[in-house]
């Protein structure tokens, strides 16, 4: 800045000289040597300040000694006087000496020097002084002779700043230095781009008093992505990364990764490589490993054992581990579902690090296919297939799982009655229990066996008041199951006449009561029409356990029932494992009437415990939507099982079936309960084969019937299943059932056949009134049949009860050489009725027709290469002759055995050789 000095007082004068260089200045001079009190002021113009708040003055003046100026008097001076006033504003040119402060007197160092030539030579002075903190806007500086010889020569007025500078990847900005000579002024810094400040250490730095920057603090570093150039941050080059800013470098892509771009975190995984999302990015990227290798089985009755070597390729990682998926297989290859939960895997079903496992607890006598799958951290990242091992097991027989739901009936003196449940898991057909007792007290423990093929028994000839220990085994075609648990029982106290005459005259009236309760057999609990309750909702609630909407997952719809969907899904009750289960919903805007007729259903199914009865979880009241949840039965029911699967089962299985429907209708008339529309499309099948009873209700069961048709008594009736006296005079008895479990029967054995195949209701009620009765299905054996008879036995009094059909199948089921009959040997008595359902032979002239009318044109081209061109040469084939074809399915052959004897029969007809039944 220019200062300018005012002369307010005229002695200074502004002059021109030369300095010590002999340049030339001007300068301003007082020298009033002569005279005594002198005051002279010189001012400078004003000063604005700025930021600045300590100023700094330096002064160059030369300063004449008063010895060396010839007749000086004693008022000459050495020194002058420095001062300050600050001011906002400029003011006016007078000097008032009070408002000015004073700096200093100021002093030469040395008023002159000798020259180099003896001569004296001015010496110019240089002095510094600092004023400050300074608040106004600005100030003036006055000088103040008082009687000197001044020439004063230059007046520089600064300030001192930091200059902007980066230190650290920080950029710190000019700063003016602060207004004590010990402050430091502490100054934040900027981080440069692509920098950021270190965590909990952010970047300062101290400007000094003297314009120094001083102990720096903290510090910024370059993004990720970036690295240090130099005071800058520069991106990271293409195929390079730095995941953090903590790392100080950039590196290559690692292995199977890659990127295109500048300045990344991160390097893209290739195709078909992935990262886990716990893997850094320093970490190569990795891929699923291939398939294990080397599977190997072991089948020990229901338990597989499975055991495979490592995959060949890791995917490059260390975490490979293995997964088991289950999948059982019914009689199509191609419908496989999951296991479920039902099965147990030892150690586990995945995460497993070893190669081995043990699958247990699998169905006897079922197709599985076991896939072992390796999985690594990447597996579940990626589209690409999953690879596995697999095997197709099919497991062999087994044994009957334990007996464990003992009930002790009746306990005597002499005798102890017990009844049990069938074990949960049958594999087969049960075809006698083994009851194991002995004395608890006796210390050889002999023990004694009893038999029973239902599952109750009496035990007798047993001591009064003795413990005895009780254990119960099943026995199938597969052998005796293990024993059940051991239940302890004691016997009745050996009782004197005496003692109950007390006892009679004491307590007569509780005699008869307790009588009344402990005089009920096994099988004479009985059942309750749900319609005798005024209020249905108690009568739900009574026989059904109402369940948490929340237990039940419905996954998907299965089938329509009157008042709406039925699905399937899985019940989960606290504490218990999930179940597969159907859920039979009521569908919205229905009437009270149909709600109450909807769960009616569940109040007599609840009544109900069976296993060839259809078991019912519970049921939804309290919420939307109204649901029933029951067990859920794989294979849906048995009329269209049997259609899908003709001619595919043994006639053992076929008994079994019918063995397990005939015990779940034995217990239900033994309630009370008679079903009225019993008919293979009301009995459903579970995953095991086994047949279990369902579709319960009142009238409605019937109205919902599609087979059912109104009657002349009124009321409707599904005709072909129903017994005469029920048809006439709406006389539903457990003998009627008996007369449609005759029926079932013959559906079962024909593989879902309609009875009476396409004759009208009119013409089966004629023809029935009339003594007619449903011929043997082909390959019947004859006793089965002999049985159906006898459930159509027109005076229901002489049909068998249920209990004489359970024993009379158990006794074929044992001793299985009853049921055999060589194919095509078991004729069917042909009979006009007959003759009325099965194809008109007399309307084919081909033998290409006659096989598309059976639905069997896929052989027309065997037949044709055989030489059979007509329908007579047909006629006369035998079984041998269809199985040369290379037919060798054996529902087909029975198919097409069967349609070749009616047209034998109905040629023998037509020729006038009638057969009578
Ligand atoms: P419904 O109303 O009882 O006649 O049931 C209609 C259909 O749903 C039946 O034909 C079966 O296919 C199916 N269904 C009913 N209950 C079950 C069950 N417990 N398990 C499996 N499927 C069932």
């Amino acid at each position: 800045m220019m200062i300018n000095c005012i002369l307010l007082f005229s002695q200074w004068e502004e002059i021109s000289g030369l300095d010590e260089n002999y340049t030339p200045i001007r300068t301003y001079q007082v020298c009033q040597v002569m005279e005594p009190n002198q005051n002279n002021w010189l001012r400078t113009n004003w000063i604005e300040k700025g930021d600045a708040q300590r100023i700094f003055v330096e002064l160059k003046f030369t300063l004449r000694d008063c010895n060396s100026l010839p007749g000086v008097v004693g008022s000459c001076k050495e020194t002058f006087n420095l001062y300050y006033q600050e001011t906002d504003v400029e003011v006016g040119r007078n000097i008032r000496e009070s408002q000015y402060v004073k700096i200093d007197t100021i002093a030469a160092d040395e008023s002159f020097t000798q020259g180099d030539l003896g001569e004296r030579k001015m010496k110019l002075n240089t002095e510094v002084r600092i004023i400050g903190p300074l608040s106004r806007r600005g100030f003036y500086l006055a000088f103040q002779d008082v009687g000197a010889c001044i020439a004063l020569v230059s007046v520089k007025v600064y300030y001192k700043k930091c200059w902007s500078i980066i230190e650290n990847l920080a950029t710190f900005p000019d700063t003016v230095t602060g207004s004590e000579f010990s402050s430091l002024v502490e100054v934040e810094g900027t981080c440069v781009n692509d920098a950021e400040e270190e965590a909990d250490n952010s970047p300062k730095m101290h400007c000094s008093a003297e314009g120094e920057w001083l102990v720096p603090i903290g510090k910024c570093i370059c993004k990720a992505g970036f690295h240090q150039k130099g005071d800058a941050c520069e991106p990271c080059g293409r195929g390079f990364y730095k995941s953090s800013s903590q790392d100080l470098q950039c590196s290559r892509c690692p292995a199977h990764s890659y990127n295109d771009r500048e300045g990344s975190w991160r390097c893209d995984c290739e195709d078909g490589y992935y990262r886990a999302l716990s893997d850094p990015p320093s970490v190569a990227c990795t891929r699923p490993p291939s398939a294990p290798q080397n599977l190997l089985y072991n089948i020990n009755h229901t338990t597989v054992s499975l055991e495979w070597t490592p995959p060949a390729d890791t995917g490059g990682r260390n975490d490979v581990m293995y997964r088991i998926i289950c999948r059982r297989c019914t009689w199509e290859p191609e419908e496989c579902f999951p296991c479920g939960s039902n099965v147990g895997y030892s150690p586990q079903q995945s995460g497993l690090t070893d190669t081995y496992v043990t699958i247990t607890d699998l169905l006897a006598h079922a197709n599985y296919t076991f896939e072992v799958e390796a999985v690594n951290g990447v597996s579940d990242l990626s589209r690409t297939q999953r690879l596995f091992a697999a095997v197709s097991i099919a497991t062999s027989q087994a044994a009957p799982s334990q007996v464990s739901e003992v009930i002790k009936e009746r306990v005597q003196q002499h005798s102890i009655q017990l009844s049990w449940q069938e074990p949960e898991q049958p594999n087969g057909v049960i075809t006698e229990y083994e009851i194991k007792y002995y004395e608890k007290d006796q210390k050889n423990r002999i023990y004694s066996t009893v038999k029973s093929k239902s599952t109750s028994a009496t035990v007798n000839n047993l001591k009064p008041s003795t413990a005895y220990i009780f254990q119960i085994r099943a026995f199938t075609a597969a052998g005796y199951g293990t024993f059940g648990p051991r239940v302890e029982v004691t016997t009745k106290e050996e009782s004197t006449g005496s003692v109950i005459i007390i006892a009679v005259v004491a307590v007569a009236g509780t005699i008869i009561l307790v009588f009344m309760v402990f005089v009920k057999f096994p099988g004479t609990k009985t059942y309750i029409d749900p319609e005798t309750y005024e209020d249905p909702n108690r009568a739900v609630h009574q026989f059904a356990k109402e369940l948490d909407a929340s237990c039940i997952k419905i996954e998907r719809v299965i089938g329509a029932g009157e008042f709406g969907e039925v699905c399937s899904g899985r019940l989960k009750l606290p504490g218990k494992r999930d179940v597969s289960v159907a859920i039979k919903t009521l569908k919205v805007g229905y009437t009270e009437k149909q709600r109450r007729d909807f769960l009616c259903e569940a109040s007599i199914m609840g009544q109900f415990d069976h296993p060839n009865v259809v078991h019912l979880e519970g049921v939804v009241t309290r919420g939307k939507p109204v649901m029933i949840v029951i067990e859920y039965m794989e294979n849906g029911s048995l009329d269209a099982f049997l259609r899908k699967h003709d001619g595919q089962f043994t006639v053992i299985q076929l008994v079994g079936m019918l063995r397990g429907i005939a015990a779940g209708m034995r217990y239900l008339s033994d309630m009370g309960y008679v079903h009225r529309d019993l008919a293979a499309r009301n009995i459903l099948v579970n995953s095991n084969l086994v047949c279990k009873v369902s579709d319960f209700g009142l009238s409605r069961v019937i109205d919902d019937d599609p087979e059912a048709v109104y009657t002349t008594t009124g009321g409707k009736i599904p005709v072909r299943w129903t017994a005469m006296e029920a048809i006439q005079y709406r006389k539903f008895t457990s003998a009627s059932d008996v007369w449609s479990y005759g029926i079932l029967m013959w559906e079962v054995m024909s593989y879902g056949e309609r009875p009476y195949w396409d004759m009208s209701n009119q013409d089966v009620i004629k023809a029935i009134e009339e003594g007619y009765r449903l011929p043997a299905p082909m390959d019947c054996p004859p006793g089965l049949h002999q049985l159906m008879l006898d459930c159509w036995q027109k005076d229901r009094a002489d049909r068998p009860k249920f209990d004489q059909i359970v024993g009379i199948l158990d006794k074929m089921i044992r001793n299985p050489n009853t049921l055999k009959t060589p194919m095509g040997t078991c004729t069917r008595p042909i009979s006009p009725l007959l003759d009325q359902n099965t194809p008109d032979f007399n309307s084919f002239r081909l033998v290409s027709e006659w096989l598309e009318a059976i639905k069997m044109e896929r052989y027309v081209d065997s037949f044709t290469a055989a030489g059979y061109s007509s329908l007579e040469s047909v006629a006369r084939m035998t079984i041998e002759d269809v199985m040369s074809l290379g037919i060798s399915l054996v529902g087909h052959q029975k198919k097409i055995m069967s349609s070749i004897q009616t047209m034998r029969a109905q040629m023998l007809h037509l020729h006038g050789t009638g057969v009578q039944v």
